[in-house]
């Protein structure tokens, strides 16, 4: 006897050729993603005071942002930085929906500009269908080879200039010339071009859907006030296939004719007059084909619209809501803090490691010393001369240091210190402070304190 064969539960995925649309929220999303690229494309040949005007720099453990200098002890601020774009998403997500996916994110911008090259090379929406059926001929070759020729050497751009946020890229321009580029170097420009070529060429809607978490969390943002791409079913239904000269009314018809061209244009493949799908990114494609529709049947525009599910119920809408005003004072809050203390941060930082090795050295004429180490880091750009002071003891002095120390723009000073104090100021564990002042501004100050140690009594 036969035994029954088990059903496979696995179904592939669906190859989707979005279908090319024109009209208003076309136009915004090529404007996206035209000047979102261009940013990330030419933001690292931008220089700054000879250099490159944001880099990471992370074997010197420095970021530079134009005219800022970031230090690990900065890390603060790019902690709050982090934390004021996560709360910008959450308020824009609770206002207006999937505005971010839909226009700015990079899966969306890169997919966006590798299905223009698809187009370019292999054609309209039915012509790359059909050029995916038909059998590998001469032109066949030709069309997949260029498209491959143009992802390939875009993927690779996209490689080289991620690299160059972090190593300055004019050199990594010359060491590439001269085949000279670092393992490290080339495994991130190769990874991070891959996973380009492979997100934005091949993944594309399966990345949303399956791999992004912030499809997942977003509902908990979204409320019946929230911005939302829909399709109004009291509008639209019963849908059908009519003539144009066909009055709907008469036949007992909605505005939908059930044309399918919201479906076609979708890069998910969703069909929007299901309802609210987290697969949606809210590229609002849908909207521009269904308005297309709408003015060749002379029917209103706005079958499927920008809308919140209390308009779709025919009750008012509110902007204003508690939520609303909880995320935008948290955000106000938190860019003040960070304007405020970008502003009133001190351009040095001073580190004092005490010596570990001896506690103290007892010297001629009842003197005790201590020896510290200290780091002296210039925040600014240009080199700057420090007065270098101590204090907390009686009598107690810098041995051997000079009136100005010269730090290079940039630079860390790694200062070996001899501190010395009479031994009967000196007994037991005493505090001390150390204070560095700018010689040309006498407000860059900056003191550290640390411990002086003498003999017991
Ligand atoms: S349903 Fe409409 S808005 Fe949503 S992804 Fe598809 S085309 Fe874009
Ligand atoms: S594009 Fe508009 S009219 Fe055509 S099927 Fe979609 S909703 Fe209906």
């Amino acid at each position: 006897m036969n035994k029954p064969q088990a059903a496979s539960m696995y179904e592939s995925e669906k190859k989707i050729y979005p279908r090319e649309i024109g009209g208003r929220f076309d136009k915004l999303s090529k404007l996206a993603t035209v000047t979102l690229l261009g940013l990330f494309y030419l933001a690292p040949w931008l220089q700054w005071d000879e250099r490159q005007a944001i880099l990471f720099d992370l074997p010197a453990r420095k970021f530079y942002l134009l005219g800022l200098t970031l230090w690990p002890q900065d890390f603060p601020y790019l902690a709050l930085l982090l934390i004021i774009a996560a709360l910008s998403l959450f308020f824009f997500t609770a206002l207006a929906g999937r505005l971010w996916c839909g226009f700015a994110c990079p899966q969306t911008v890169w997919t966006e500009a590798f299905i223009w090259m698809e187009q370019f090379t292999e054609g309209t929406r039915s012509q790359r269908m059909k050029l995916d059926k038909a059998p590998w001929s001469l032109t066949k070759f030709r069309k997949k080879a260029s498209k491959q020729f143009l992802w390939i050497t875009f993927s690779m751009w996209t490689g080289f200039t991620f690299v160059g946020y972090f190593a300055p890229i004019r050199d990594l321009g010359i060491d590439i010339v001269a085949l000279n580029v670092g393992g490290w170097t080339l495994f991130w420009g190769l990874f991070y071009g891959f996973a380009t070529y492979g997100n934005a060429g091949y993944m594309r809607e399966q990345v949303c859907k399956y791999m992004c978490p912030y499809a997942r969390f977003q509902s908990a943002m979204f409320d019946k006030d929230t911005l939302i791409i829909s399709y109004d079913e009291r509008r639209g239904e019963p849908r059908g296939g009519r003539k144009r000269s066909v009055d709907p009314k008469k036949a007992g018809l909605g505005d939908c004719i059930d044309c399918q061209l919201c479906v076609q244009v979708c890069p998910t493949g969703i069909d929007i007059r299901q309802g609210l799908q987290y697969e949606c990114i809210a590229c609002a494609a849908c909207i521009d084909a269904c308005d297309s529709i709408m003015d060749k049947m002379n029917y209103p525009r706005g079958l499927v619209r920008y809308t919140t599910e209390h308009s779709l119920s025919n009750e008012s809408t509110h902007v204003l809501r508690a939520r609303m005003f909880v995320y935008a004072t948290l955000l106000l809050i938190l860019c003040g803090a960070l304007v405020t203390s970008m502003t009133m941060r001190t351009p040095v930082i001073l580190d004092v490691i005490r010596d570990r090795n001896s506690l103290y050295r007892e010297l001629p004429n009842d003197i005790i010393e201590n020896i510290y180490t200290l780091k002296i880091i210039n925040q600014i750009d240009d080199a700057r001369a420090f007065g270098l002071s101590v204090s907390g003891i009686e009598g107690i002095s810098l041995d051997g240091v000079e009136d100005e120390l010269l730090v290079g723009g940039g630079d860390v000073l790694s200062l070996p210190v001899r501190v010395r104090a009479q031994r009967e100021s000196a007994y037991g564990v005493g505090e001390i402070i150390f204070r560095i002042e700018a010689v040309d501004d006498a407000s860059v100050v900056m003191a550290e304190d640390s411990r002086f140690i003498g003999p017991t009594r």
